[in-house]
């Protein structure tokens, strides 16, 4: 009775801790010690889930003993794992990671769902029903997940797709969900173990055909998809189990990862089922016919010198300047212009780069103080009053097609007003496309000139083009 009053009052403060860590997160400046608290509400909810087993075992059940053991060799093998890859993982790769840690949730809740539909236990159809969608979602959020990492990380190039896929998923899907059915309806009886394993392959196997044929840039939308998927089968095997601190955090994670999808795709003005169906950034050349005029470039140092001499610079950093880990060259230059009296800011896309905050992470790590970086909505009014835009890595979120060219696969994407400033410098590799694959009418434009080089070079070259202009 005690032990319970405990666990519940353990899962009220683990459930307080998860919200107001989110909280914190949406700001750059309390960020970091949002994390920290919802770790603590981790750890309480943790503490929780032992405290009833050690009840348990101090009313007789001894067999307990081995479990506790099993947990707390897990517990060090997983928090060791993680502590030691976390410490070294690159910023670039910090996509892949969150796949990998969300499949392990939704694997995790896939295993509980396993364990109770592989013992004779009887439970409710109600329980035996949840637990068996439960596990149908964690185990497609598992292989999703990594085949979401695998394409991240480079290791499957392309997105592999057939005619018929979308029949053939529906078939697996269908065949998956009626063997649900048999599990609960079967639960108990020797033939319901094997309808159960036949029930975790095909859920797991769609999984697997669900996530391959969508393109890799794509993979983030996807990632984020997962992460309400496994939010919501933890939510679910906790309703099944009956314990509030993992139903609290499944939906907590849910939620959180239901509002994160919905609101990059209202970023990229795109439907979740445009991102999951569409063949998006596989456009050869789409409106480059409609394209007037040709592209100017501009040498770095003449480039920098006029900026100098500006008196408002506004950058726009994109997924090339993540590329070439040049957030702190960047820095440096942003530094030299301050000193010089140029009044620099910073404007930032939702969605530049390659996952929501991926612009104010890689600032951030270089040191650019919070107070000079704007989001879109806050500045997007400022361009037409400033002297120079400087475009860095960035392509679809500075498209101007995007406002006016009802054909364009972008139409209707908020975007940066760069084409506005007084005069635009791009700095980019070459004439490659952004990741819409939609050609941009910017670079095409009398007040904008292209700087072509990789961002690191061309920026290294800026630097110290303003250097020799001494003070
Ligand atoms: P884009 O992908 O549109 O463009 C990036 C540009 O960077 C390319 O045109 C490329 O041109 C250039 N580039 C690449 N490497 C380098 C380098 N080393 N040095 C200099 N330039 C380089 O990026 P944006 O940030 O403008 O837009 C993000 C896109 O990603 C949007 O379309 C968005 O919808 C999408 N997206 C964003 C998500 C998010 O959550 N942030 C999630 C999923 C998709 P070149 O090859 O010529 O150098």
């Amino acid at each position: 009775m005690y032990v319970q009053h405990l666990m519940g009052l353990s899962g009220l403060l683990a459930a307080g801790l998860f919200i107001f860590g989110l909280k914190r997160m949406s700001s750059p400046v309390t960020a970091l010690s949002g994390i920290v608290v919802a770790g603590v509400g981790m750890v309480a909810a943790v503490a929780a889930s032992f405290l009833v087993v050690f009840d348990l075992m101090h009313a007789g059940n001894d067999r307990l003993g081995v479990n506790v053991a099993l947990a707390l060799v897990a517990l060090a093998v997983g928090a060791g794992w993680a502590w030691w890859k976390g410490g070294k993982v690159a910023m670039t790769a910090m996509p892949q990671m969150v796949a990998l840690y969300n499949g392990m949730g939704g694997g995790a809740a896939a295993s509980i769902a396993a364990v109770a539909l592989s013992g004779d236990a009887g439970g409710s159809p109600l329980i035996l029903g949840v637990t068996v969608i439960g596990a149908l979602i964690g185990s497609v959020s598992l292989t999703g997940s990594v085949i979401a990492w695998a394409k991240l990380d480079g290791k499957i190039n392309h997105p592999w797709r057939f005619g018929g896929q979308r029949i053939v998923n529906g078939v697996i899907f269908a065949a998956t969900a009626l063997l649900g059915v048999g599990v609960v309806i079967f639960h108990g009886v020797p033939s319901g173990l094997s309808l159960a394993i036949l029930f975790f392959f095909g859920a797991l196997v769609f999984g697997v055909m669900m996530t391959l044929p969508i393109g890799g840039a794509d993979m983030p939308v996807v990632i984020s998809l997962y992460n309400a998927f496994t939010g919501l089968a933890v939510g679910l095997e906790g309703f099944a189990l009956q314990n509030p601190a993992l139903m609290i955090a499944g939906m907590v994670v849910g939620s959180a990862g239901t509002l994160l999808t919905a609101l990059m795709a209202k970023a990229m003005n795109r439907s979740l089922s445009n991102v999951l169906f569409s063949n998006f950034g596989d456009l050869s050349g789409a409106g480059a016919a409609d394209v007037k005029g040709e592209m100017k470039s501009a040498d770095a140092s003449d480039a920098a010198i006029n900026m100098r001499y500006a008196s408002s610079v506004i950058i726009i950093p994109g997924y090339g300047l993540a590329v070439a880990q040049a957030q702190q060259k960047l820095y440096e230059f942003v530094k030299l212009l301050q000193a010089a009296g140029v009044d620099v800011k910073f404007a930032i896309h939702p969605v530049a780069g390659r996952m929501p905050g991926h612009m104010n992470v890689l600032l951030a790590e270089a040191g650019v103080p919070y107070d000079i970086i704007f989001d879109m909505d806050d500045i997007n009014a400022d361009f037409v009053n400033t002297d120079v835009a400087l475009v860095i890595g960035a392509n679809d979120v500075v498209n101007p097609s995007a406002r006016t060219d009802k054909s364009s696969p972008i139409y209707g994407m908020p975007i940066l007003n760069a084409d506005q400033a007084h005069q635009v410098y791009v700095i980019k590799r070459g004439q490659g496309k952004g990741y819409s694959g939609v050609e941009n009418t910017l670079f095409y434009r009398q007040n904008c000139s292209m700087v072509y080089g990789d961002a690191q070079a061309v920026l290294t070259q800026m630097v110290q083009s303003v250097k020799d202009l001494g003070a």
